[in-house]
C-alpha cells in the first residue's frame, strides 16, 4: 500500500484539454493505475478535501476553483510513488517548476496549477479513501 498516491487532473487541466498528455506522461514516468475516474466536485467536497488548508488565505479562491470543472481523480502505483510522483509534477508554483515537469508544462497559475500530488504516504490513502471505495482500491 505503501507505493500508492493519489492525484487529480484540476479543472484547468481538464478544460484545456489536456488530461491525455498528462496522462501519457504519467504512464511513462512508470506509474500504473489502479483506479481512476472522471468526476465533478461540489464546493463542499472540494472544501472537505483541502480542510487542511482552511486558515490559508487562498483556500475559499481555492475551493471555488476546484469546483469550477470537471477533474480526473487517480491512485497511482509504483516504487516510490509518493516522492517520485511529487518529482514528476513539480513545484506548487509553476513559475519554480522544473523543466518538463507536469506543472512547468501544463499549469496556469500557482492555484490552477494542473495537478494534485500526495504529499505523504498516509494523505495518499486518505485522498485516495475519500474518492475510491474498497474495492475499487484493491
Ligand atoms: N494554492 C494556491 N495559492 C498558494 C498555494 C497553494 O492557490 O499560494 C493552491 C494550489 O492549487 C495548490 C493547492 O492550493 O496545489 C494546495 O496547496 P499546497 O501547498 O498543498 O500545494 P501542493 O501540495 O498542491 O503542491
Ligand atoms: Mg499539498
Amino acid at each position: 500500500m505503501t507505493n500508492r498516491t493519489f492525484t487529480m487532473i484540476k479543472p484547468d487541466a481538464v478544460a484545456n484539454g489536456h488530461i491525455g498528455p498528462i496522462l501519457a506522461k504519467i504512464n511513462e514516468a512508470g506509474f500504473r493505475i489502479v483506479a481512476m475516474k472522471y468526476t465533478h466536485l461540489e464546493p463542499e467536497k472540494a472544501g472537505f478535501f483541502y480542510a487542511v488548508h482552511k486558515e490559508r488565505p487562498f483556500y475559499k479562491d481555492l475551493v471555488k476553483y476546484m469546483s469550477s470543472g470537471p477533474i480526473v481523480a487517480a491512485i497511482l502505483e509504483k516504487e516510490n510513488a509518493v516522492e517520485d510522483f511529487r518529482k514528476l509534477i513539480g513545484a506548487t508554483d509553476p513559475s519554480k517548476a522544473a523543466p518538463g515537469t507536469i506543472r512547468n508544462l501544463f499549469a496556469k497559475s500557482i492555484e490552477a496549477n494542473a495537478v494534485h500530488g500526495s504529499d505523504s504516504d498516509e494523505n495518499a490513502e486518505i485522498e485516495g479513501s475519500f474518492f475510491f471505495s474498497q474495492m475499487e482500491r484493491f
